[in-house]
């Protein structure tokens, strides 16, 4: 039998084991002992992937597969489709079914009895996983934007998920999947952030901050041990945008907070949540949560980061079996509290421009955290104003579901990001807020393609801007 195109025999063999036990002695950190690809000879994709589907499917599972009348309500739900109206194959019922059938042909009952009646079909070969893997990877962003709007609560974002991850198990992925996988599994970061460049940059955003407000009581701490909040950020604040941790850091100065990063566990990210391999998943929010457990931090804080959000906040518990008593929460829940209990203060009109906020598909959906961003924008920005739809019907910033990461899909990505536009530019604003570094990237290759006069900011950034400090030097330059 072929292998399927573009998947290098025992792609997922790669052994991992960057910091080994001896390492771990040494530094008093975890070893990622867990931190290992499975190995695979080669063989029967078809009847891996069979055995892997029969094992692995769960009730509500099983009520996606199911369940679906074909109603075609979801269709308008979906991006991909709004922008491609002739193209059934867009819709998320079609994408759905793909997977559905073959449920159907070799694992339901209904399929053996009747195939024909419920339109079971079989997985014949590698050529027909490789082709699942460009529906599942390549034109569904798992926004979940049609979850919402099924009568059956068919939920074809996780049925999405679901197959990524069978296919991860076979190596049957997208060069950029496995390449983000790889380094997280081997990093315990999605970017190969290495420890000297994470120290130093932190060391670089401390001084930052410390110049612009003029005091050296400014610090940005590491594994400190009893402290209120450990905070956790996304590996591309790192990488590529380091101004969001001075903001942080400078807002934790202003409100008195007792705050720590950990030396490793830091990322909050988790590309298990996209790729549907829950034992990566298991492994990241574990390194977060025992990080916390180790410097016993009172209260875990998640930076702006959807994926992320819903991970560690919603889904990590389960990936890794964890009993994870720690108050856990996005920085957007503490800035709020910050300014409700009196321990910011901000000026507004500092922020004059006209913003917009774009909810992240993790954060409102599947994340349920909708009007505390609101609240803080509206405290800090006095020109607020809504896009629509929004909420939990907001359209995705096309990036989603690690898009970002597939080039091969890009131009498609590009092309059905004309709903996204169009929602934008209808707002007028010359600011796109969003609490998503994904988001962030996902709206700037958006606005860079449909030249949207506007630019995209984060929560963080907006208060930052907006913070008074006591005894600080107005006229010294802000940190940004
Ligand atoms: S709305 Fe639900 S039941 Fe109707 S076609 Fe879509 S997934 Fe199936
Ligand atoms: S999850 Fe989002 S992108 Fe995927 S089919 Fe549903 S609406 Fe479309």
């Amino acid at each position: 039998m072929k292998r399927a195109k573009s998947v290098p025999s025992g792609i997922v063999s790669a052994s991992l084991d960057t910091r080994s036990q001896a390492q771990a002695k040494e530094t008093g950190l975890p070893s990622v002992k867990e931190g290992r690809l499975r190995t695979y000879e080669p063989g029967d994709n078809v009847q891996r992937f069979l055995d892997l589907l029969g094992r692995r499917i769960t009730r509500s599972l099983a009520v996606s597969m199911t369940a679906c009348v074909h109603c075609g309500l979801c269709a308008e739900s979906c991006h991909y489709f709004l922008a491609r109206p002739d193209d059934p194959t867009m819709t998320p019922v079609w994408k759905a079914d793909q997977i559905r059938k073959i449920f159907k042909k070799h694992i339901d009952w209904t399929g053996r009895v009747a195939p024909w009646w419920v339109n079971a079909a079989s997985l014949r070969d590698d050529e027909d996983l490789n082709r699942l893997k460009n529906i599942v990877f390549g034109s569904c962003s798992a926004c979940r934007r049609c979850t919402y709007n099924c009568p059956m609560g068919v939920d074809t974002g996780l049925l999405v998920r679901f197959t990524r991850g069978l296919l991860t198990e076979l190596g049957i992925v997208p060069e950029g999947v496995f390449n983000v996988s790889r380094d997280q599994w081997e990093t315990g970061n999605q970017m190969a952030v290495t420890e000297q460049d994470y120290l130093e940059t932190l060391e670089w955003m401390r001084d930052e901050v410390r110049t612009e407000l003029g005091t050296a009581s400014v610090d940005i701490p590491v594994d400190k041990p009893d402290c209120e909040v450990l905070y956790t950020i996304n590996p591309r604040e790192i990488k590529f945008d380091p101004r969001s941790i001075a903001h942080a850091a400078k807002v934790f100065h202003a409100a008195g907070e007792s705050w720590t990063l950990p030396k490793w566990g830091w990322d909050q990210t988790n590309f298990g949540l996209f790729s549907g391999d829950d034992k990566l998943g298991a492994y990241i929010a574990r390194n977060v949560y025992e990080a916390a457990e180790r410097l016993r931090a009172k209260r875990i804080v998640i930076s702006e980061c959807g994926h992320g959000y819903r991970s560690t906040r919603w889904e990590g518990y389960n990936w890794a079996d964890y009993d994870q008593k720690l108050p856990t929460e996005s920085v957007v829940v503490t800035l709020k509290r910050y300014l409700k209990e009196g321990r910011i203060a901000v000026d507004p009109a500092r922020n004059p421009e006209a913003v917009t906020f774009h909810d992240s598909c993790n954060i409102a959906r599947s994340g349920d955290l909708v009007e505390e961003p609101r609240e803080v924008l509206r405290r800090v920005c006095p020109d607020f104003r809504e896009m629509f739809p929004n909420r939990s019907e907001n359209f995705c910033c096309t990036g989603g579901g690690g898009l970002l990461s597939m080039a091969e899909y890009r131009p498609l990505r590009l092309e059905v990001a004309r709903i996204k536009a169009d929602q934008l530019r209808a707002t007028g604003a010359k600011l796109v807020c969003t609490m998503c570094h994904n988001c962030v990237d996902g709206l700037n290759d958006v606005i860079k393609h449909y030249k949207l006069p506007m630019r995209v900011v984060q929560v963080l950034e907006l208060v930052s801007k907006a913070l008074v400090v006591p005894g600080r030097d107005e006229t010294k330059k802000t940190a940004r």
